[in-house]
């Protein structure tokens, strides 16, 4: 099995400003696998805060001997392997799972999402961030997103309630907020959740830093709209100790270490009665595919990388009333680029 890379300075629409800082593209490294004549695309998006960069990445993928697997390929024993050559890096890990998953598809001759189980017609809404922003510029971006029937906001700063009433004066379409661990204070952010549920928001992600599991556990009890983790939970082992001290889950596949590992804890999750959320860095259609074929299995997606990044070295896949369209193509549905 062959695996080649190559770095990708995925650009930003606009500069992308969360709670504690800015930057103008991501950092990522596009993947292909070949077997038998068949070659899987995958994709890592190491935003700065993860830690990942196209160094560690190039570091662990020299690590990476692929020759062991055979067709059909185990996932687990892949999770297993990539764990086993060091700790942490799930981005990279992240690219290697799913240009095996698009591998494994084209081999098989199916779409991705056939082998989860899972059915495009039940497809959630995916959602658009609008960034922390001028006045002028929060207007602009909500009428580019006419597409999307959902907004999702940023919020941690001190005008939180400006930025939502600036969006509030131009679009009435329902809200995820995003607080980024940015609340300080449980009583004020219990307060802002009731303010939040009146301005239309389905639901609050990362209320209070993830360290803080009383306070986020305590809004979760008391809050009328459903309580999100999101920076609290990243891999597998992560969801079981979440019981009870949120409503959902936010997952990502740059944090999960791919779709395989994203598939079982939406499994968990689900069994342990929560809702789940399937969300994005700044990605190509590559890895927004990827988690598209997931998100039948979820309740929302913020699957929104497309719609902010300017240089898509792929074809966009295919939107259509709020959602994604999964094809019947086999593998990932990519297409337009070529490594
Ligand atoms: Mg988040």
């Amino acid at each position: 099995m062959k695996i080649g890379y190559k770095p990708f300075q995925l650009e930003l629409k606009y500069p992308f400003t969360i709670a504690r800082f800015s930057r103008n593209f991501t950092p990522v490294m596009l993947l292909d696998i070949s077997l038998d004549g068949f070659t899987g695309l995958g994709e890592a998006s190491m935003v700065p805060y993860m830690g990942e960069n196209i160094q560690s990445a190039t570091d662990f993928l020299s690590n990476v001997d692929l020759s062991w697997m055979k067709f059909p390929f185990d996932f687990d024993e892949l999770t297993a392997y990539l764990d086993g050559i060091a700790p942490g890096n799930p981005n990279i890990k992240a690219a290697v799972d799913i240009a095996l998953h698009d591998l494994s598809g084209k081999m098989l001759n199916i779409p991705c999402y056939r082998m989860f189980g899972s059915d495009p017609q039940k497809m959630p809404l995916t959602s658009i961030t609008i960034g922390i922003d001028t006045p002028e510029i929060v207007i602009r971006k909500v009428k580019e997103a006419e597409n999307c029937h959902i907004i999702k906001v940023k919020l941690g700063r001190d005008n939180d309630q400006d930025l939502i009433k600036n969006i509030r004066s131009v679009t009435n379409k329902p809200l995820f907020v995003d607080a980024n661990q940015g609340w300080t204070d449980r009583n004020q952010g219990l307060d802002m959740a009731h303010w939040l549920a009146e301005q239309g928001t389905l639901l609050i992600e990362q209320p209070m830093p993830k360290e803080d599991m009383d306070s986020n556990a305590w809004i979760t009890e008391h809050s009328p709209i459903p309580i999100f983790a999101d920076e609290a939970v990243q891999r597998l082992p992560d969801i079981e100790h979440l019981k009870g001290a949120y409503h959902g889950i936010n997952i990502k596949l740059m944090k999960s270490a791919g779709m395989a590992e994203g598939f079982k804890m939406i499994q968990l999750a689900r069994k342990q009665g929560m809702k789940v959320l399937i969300g994005c860095m700044s990605e190509t259609s590559c890895a927004t595919l990827a988690a598209a074929a997931l998100a039948p299995l979820c309740d929302w997606a913020d699957l929104d990388g497309p719609f902010l990044t300017a240089n898509n070295p792929f074809k966009d896949p295919e939107f259509n009333d709020g959602k994604w369209v999964l094809n019947d193509d086999s593998g990932l549905g990519l297409s337009g680029y070529k490594l």
